[in-house]
């Protein structure tokens, strides 16, 4: 992808604060961290998002999001890890290179991340229930 940002940074055309790579991905700090050593693992090879994603990448993301989230605990104590990982513009995502955050946590960090529930009736879950299980 020509003018994917992420797609030259994960290539060194941009560079960044990598702290990790191999041949599938790189890790870099995130530009505007939530919490200092907020991550982020990009693929190098460019794909958008979940729905898009390339079958190599499904055995592997798993490990590598283990793999950063234990290093963060060590390097910076961290006392807990959000992994994050936002799909279309909907949902948040403003970069279109599927990405994965690693955010590290420590009690009263005042990191707000979570918004309050919606409610929802029954039949609301039963109908969103059916609905899914329509697709699976
Ligand atoms: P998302 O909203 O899930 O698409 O996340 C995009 C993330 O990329 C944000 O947290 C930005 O701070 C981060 N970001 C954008 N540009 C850069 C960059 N050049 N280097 C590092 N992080 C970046
Ligand atoms: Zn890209």
């Amino acid at each position: 992808m020509d003018n994917c940002i992420f797609c030259k940074i994960a290539n060194e055309e941009i560079p960044s604060n990598t702290v990790y790579e191999d041949d599938n991905f790189r890790v870099i700090l995130d530009i505007a961290p939530a919490n200092p050593g907020h991550c982020l693992i990009l693929p190098k090879k460019h794909t958008t998002n979940i729905f898009e994603i390339y079958s190599d990448l499904l055995g592997i993301v798993y490990k590598i999001e283990k793999k950063i989230a234990s290093a963060l605990k060590a390097a910076l104590n961290a006392e807990g890890i959000n992994i994050l990982q936002n799909n279309g513009e909907a949902a948040g995502q403003s970069v279109s290179h599927y990405h994965i955050h690693v955010i590290p946590r420590h009690q009263r960090d005042n990191v707000t991340l979570n918004k309050e529930g919606k409610s929802l009736s029954s039949d609301e879950f039963s109908a969103i229930v059916d609905k899914i299980k329509a697709e699976l």
